[in-house]
């Protein structure tokens, strides 16, 4: 598991449990997660917030591959982010992640339970899969995400779909299936269910 130091309390944490953070008096700094929501509760003017912590659960896809989810809550202003993320394929632009927004006074278990609902849901659909021409897409709909390919000096992206990282060239090949269809491309916030 790769690690980093927090700016500000100095203590070591894992990759996952950090945030990229810049403020009025700081420039970029990585700030682990309970030193991000203090700062952040101290500025929203939120002085009863407690951040409630996790223990990581495993759930199936649509292949029956059992995926590690690890939970954080960042506090965005007056929004609570609740993220789960497959650590199997952390620090690599692969691997499932979702988001849920709710209130940051509210019961954050309540909140759990929204988000584990709907990465039921989303994890029991799988739009890709390995034919005799190697990926293809399974209907006529493909959701994922968008991620940077990694590349130096690339500003090209790769995609996310079904955890799984596509290649943008994949991708452009996966579409040829569909040579002369039409196709509506809209982007989306991360905690949108798609
Ligand atoms: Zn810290």
């Amino acid at each position: 598991m790769s690690v980093s130091q927090c700016a500000a309390c100095k203590a070591i944490v894992p990759r996952h449990d950090t945030v990229h953070a810049v403020s009025d008096e700081h420039s970029d700094r990585l700030l682990c997660t309970a030193c991000f929501n203090r700062e952040m509760a101290k500025h929203a003017g939120i002085d009863d917030f407690d951040e409630t912590k996790f223990e990581p659960m495993r759930l199936p896809d649509a292949r029956g591959t059992v995926h590690e989810f690890h939970f954080r809550s960042l506090l965005l202003g007056d929004k609570l982010s609740l993220e789960a993320f497959d650590t199997t394929s952390e620090g690599q632009p692969s691997g499932y992640r979702f988001q849920m927004l709710g209130d940051p006074l509210s019961d954050q278990f309540v909140l759990l339970g929204k988000l584990i609902e709907k990465m039921r849901r989303l994890l029991a659909v799988a739009h890709v899969r390995h034919g005799g021409l190697g990926l293809q897409i399974v209907n006529e709909t493909i959701r994922g995400r968008i991620e940077w390919d990694g590349v130096e000096h690339s500003h090209m992206p790769c995609a996310v779909v079904d955890g799984r990282r596509v290649e943008w060239d994949e991708l452009g090949r996966m579409l040829m299936t569909f040579e002369g269809w039409q196709f509506k491309l809209e982007v989306r916030d991360p905690s949108d269910e798609i």
